[in-house]
C-alpha cells in the first residue's frame, strides 16, 4: 500500500517504546494459539507487533469497523507485525455463519490480509475451561449460586462498596466439583455462575467479582451443542489475545474500565503458568463517531427490518457492504482513517470527510463519461438530418495516458432540462433565446428558442450550430462563449436506470433532541431515474467507477448490472451539496 509517512500518535508512541525497549523479543509462537506450553519449545516470534482485528459475526461491518481495521492492520503493516483476524464469537445466541462471511470479505475488500492468521474464539473454549478450573483451584473464582437479582443488589455502586456473596469463601473442592457439575449439564439456565474473586469493595465495580461463566443452554454456530457453559466476554476476550500472542490489543474507550481486569486475569494465569509473558498491552482509542448516520448495531437492524432501506447492502446503509455497492472505495476509507487519525477523546466526524475522502480517490482514478440525468432534446435546425460524426473526449483529463474515446454526434442530441431557459436569470450562461454555448468536446451553438406542447411544456429546444468551431480543430475558439453544457447523441446514447443517492439521514444526530431516529431518515435518499448515457457506458463492468461529468461519482451496481446494461449508483456529488444546508 503506497501511503505517504503516518502521522505519529499515542498508540504509535506505545509501540516505539515497547520495541525499543526490546519488550517482545522473548516470546515464543508455535505458528498456533495455544498456552504457554505450546510456545516453550518453539522458536522466538518473529514478526515485531501483533495485533488483531476482533469481531463479534452477528452483524455487518460498518464504517466504525473500518476505523478498528485500518488501525490494526495499518499498525501490522508499517512495523513489519501481523494482524489477526478473529472471530469472537463466544456468545452463542446471536453469531451466524452469514456474518463470518461478509466480515471476511468486508476485510479483504478494504485491502488487508491477515495471511494463516484466522481464528475463532470458540475454538479456544477447551483452554478458557480449565485455565476456569485453575482460578478455582488458586482461590481465584468461585461458584455463586444467588440469583441474577441477587447478585445485582449486592454489587453496591460507584459511592457505595459492594456486598460478600454468602458463596464466596465456598471450599475450593465444593467450587471445582460444582463447576464441573455444571459443564456437565446438571444445573438449570442461570442456577448458578462462576465469578472471579478480586475485591468486592474496589472502587472500580468491574473489579467487584465479575462473572466469567454462565450456564446457557444454546446451540453455538461453531460447537453446536458440545457446551452448555459459555465463558463471559470480559473473561474471554483478554485470553484470546494472549493465546493469540497478540503484543498490543486495541480497542474501544469503553473498555477503559475493563483494562484492570484485563491485566489482573490474564497476571493470575501468567503466574500459574499458563500463558506466557510479556503479556498483551490493552490499549483504548475514540470509536468513529460520524454524524448523518447511525453506527450502533441494534439501529442498524432496525433499519434493515423495518424495511426502511433495501437490506444491509443498501448503498445508503453505512456498512462496509453498503459502501461497496455505493462505490466507495478501499482506498478512500484507508485516506479517511488516515485523516482522522486516532486520539483518546472521543469526538464527532461529519460526513463530509469521508466523503470528500472518497471524491479525491474516485477524482483521480474515475474515467469520465457523459450522462444526460433529466433529458431534453435539443434540435441543431441547421446539421443534416442523415449526417453524423465522432467527436473525441479525453477519458481523465489529468491522466493524457488513459487516451480518448470518441462520442457521436448527430442533429439531435440530448442535454440537461435545467441547461435551457426561457427566462434566464442573472449569471445564467447556459441556453436562452440568442445565447451562445459550447457543446462540450463540439461545436458551439446558438440557441434559437423551443418548441411546446399544448399544455406549454417545453417539448424540445432549438439552435444552429456553428461549423468552424469544432473541438480540437484551429477555429474551435473563434467564437468565445462562457457556458459550456454536455450532451449525448440521442440517435446514440440509450435510456438507463440511475439511483441518485444521498445521505440517509437528514440531521447530524439522528434522533437526538428525543425524536425516534427514524423519524430523522432522509425521505430523498434515494431517487431512481431514466437517464441518457453515452454508447460507452454500456460496456462498465459491475463496480466500475466513473464520474459523469457535472454530476458525480458513479458505480456499476455489482447486483444489479447484467452484461450490456449496466445499473449504475451515485456514490457522491461533485461538491459537497450539504454544506450551505447545515
Ligand atoms: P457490539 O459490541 O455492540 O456488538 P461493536 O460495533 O463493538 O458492537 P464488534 O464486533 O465487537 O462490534 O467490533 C469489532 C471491533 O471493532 C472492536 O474492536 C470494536 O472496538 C471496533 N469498533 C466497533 N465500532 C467502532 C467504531 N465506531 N469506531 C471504531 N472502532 C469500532
Ligand atoms: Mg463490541
Amino acid at each position: 500500500m503506497a501511503e505517504e509517512t503516518k502521522a505519529s500518535n499515542f498508540i504509535r508512541n506505545i509501540i516505539d517504546a515497547d520495541l525499543a525497549a526490546n519488550k517482545f523479543a522473548g516470546r515464543r509462537w508455535s505458528g498456533q494459539p495455544g498456552p504457554a506450553e505450546q510456545h516453550k519449545v518453539s522458536p522466538g516470534d518473529t514478526p515485531k507487533i501483533r495485533t488483531r482485528f476482533p469481531p463479534e459475526p452477528n452483524g455487518y461491518l460498518h464504517y466504525g469497523h473500518a476505523k478498528s481495521i485500518c488501525l490494526n492492520f495499518g499498525l501490522a503493516l508499517d512495523y513489519e507485525g501481523v494482524c489477526h483476524l478473529r472471530f469472537d464469537d463466544t456468545n452463542p445466541e446471536k453469531e451466524e455463519q452469514e456474518y463470518v462471511d461478509s466480515i471476511v470479505d468486508a476485510v479483504k475488500w478494504l485491502g488487508f490480509d491477515w495471511g494463516p492468521n484466522l481464528y475463532y474464539a470458540s475454538n479456544y473454549f477447551d483452554w478458557m475451561y480449565q485455565f476456569a478450573e485453575y482460578l478455582i483451584e488458586s482461590g481465584n473464582a468461585y461458584v455463586d449460586s444467588q440469583s441474577a437479582d441477587e447478585m445485582r443488589a449486592s454489587r453496591g455502586t460507584l459511592t457505595e462498596a459492594g456486598k460478600a456473596s454468602p458463596y464466596r469463601n465456598r471450599p475450593v473442592a465444593e467450587n471445582l466439583d460444582l463447576f464441573r457439575r455444571m459443564k456437565a449439564g446438571e444445573f438449570a439456565d442461570g442456577a448458578h455462575v462462576l465469578r472471579a474473586k478480586i475485591d468486592m469493595t474496589s472502587g472500580n465495580i468491574n473489579l467487584r467479582d465479575p462473572a466469567i461463566y454462565r450456564i446457557k443452554r444454546a446451540t453455538h454456530h461453531n460447537t453446536g451443542d458440545k457446551w452448555c457453559l459459555y465463558p463471559m466476554y470480559t473473561y474471554a476476550h483478554p485470553i484470546e489475545d494472549a493465546l493469540e500472542n497478540i503484543t498490543h490489543s486495541i480497542c474501544t474507550l469503553e473498555f477503559e474500565d475493563q483494562r484492570p481486569f484485563y491485566d489482573w486475569l490474564l497476571e493470575k494465569l501468567a503466574q500459574g503458568g499458563l500463558l506466557q509473558r510479556p503479556l498483551p498491552q490493552q490499549i483504548e482509542f475514540a470509536r468513529l463517531n460520524l454524524s448523518y448516520v447511525v453506527l450502533s448495531k441494534r439501529k442498524l437492524i432496525q433499519l434493515v427490518e423495518e424495511k426502511h432501506v433495501d437490506g444491509w447492502d443498501d448503498p445508503r446503509m453505512p456498512t462496509l457492504v453498503g459502501a461497496r455497492r455505493r462505490g466507495f472505495t478501499p482506498e478512500g476509507f484507508r485516506r479517511f482513517a488516515e485523516m482522522i487519525g486516532v486520539a483518546k477523546a472521543d469526538s464527532w466526524i461529519d460526513m463530509s470527510i469521508l466523503e470528500a475522502c472518497m471524491r479525491d480517490h474516485l477524482n483521480e482514478t474515475a474515467e469520465r463519461r457523459i450522462a444526460v440525468l433529466d433529458p431534453i432534446k435539443l434540435v441543431i435546425d441547421n446539421y443534416p438530418e442523415e449526417d453524423e460524426e465522432l467527436c473525441e473526449a479525453p477519458n481523465h483529463p489529468q491522466h493524457p495516458e488513459l487516451g480518448k474515446r470518441p462520442i457521436p454526434f448527430s442533429k439531435e442530441l440530448w442535454i440537461e432540462r435545467e441547461d435551457f431557459t426561457e427566462n434566464p436569470p442573472k449569471g445564467y450562461f447556459r441556453l436562452f433565446p440568442g445565447n451562445t454555448v459550447r457543446l462540450r468536446y463540439g461545436y458551439v451553438i446558438k440557441c434559437e428558442g423551443c418548441t411546446k406542447d399544448e399544455a406549454g411544456n417545453i417539448k424540445s429546444v432549438h439552435c444552429i450550430y456553428l461549423p468552424a468551431t469544432r473541438s480540437g480543430t484551429p477555429g474551435a475558439d473563434s467564437v468565445k462563449v462562457k457556458g459550456n453544457i454536455h450532451w449525448v447523441s440521442a440517435k446514440h446514447s440509450y435510456a438507463a436506470e440511475v439511483r441518485l443517492y444521498d445521505r440517509l439521514f437528514k440531521v447530524e444526530n439522528p434522533g437526538s433532541g428525543g425524536s425516534d431516529f427514524i423519524a430523522d431518515l432522509n425521505p430523498d435518499s434515494k431517487r431512481v431515474i431514466t437517464a441518457q448515457l453515452e454508447p460507452a457506458l454500456r460496456d462498465a463492468l459491475a463496480e466500475e467507477r466513473f464520474q459523469f461529468e457535472r454530476h458525480g461519482y458513479f458505480v456499476a451496481d455489482r447486483v444489479d448490472s447484467k452484461p450490456g446494461t449496466p445499473v449504475f449508483n451515485r456514490a457522491v456529488t461533485l461538491k459537497d451539496s450539504w454544506a450551505a444546508k447545515s
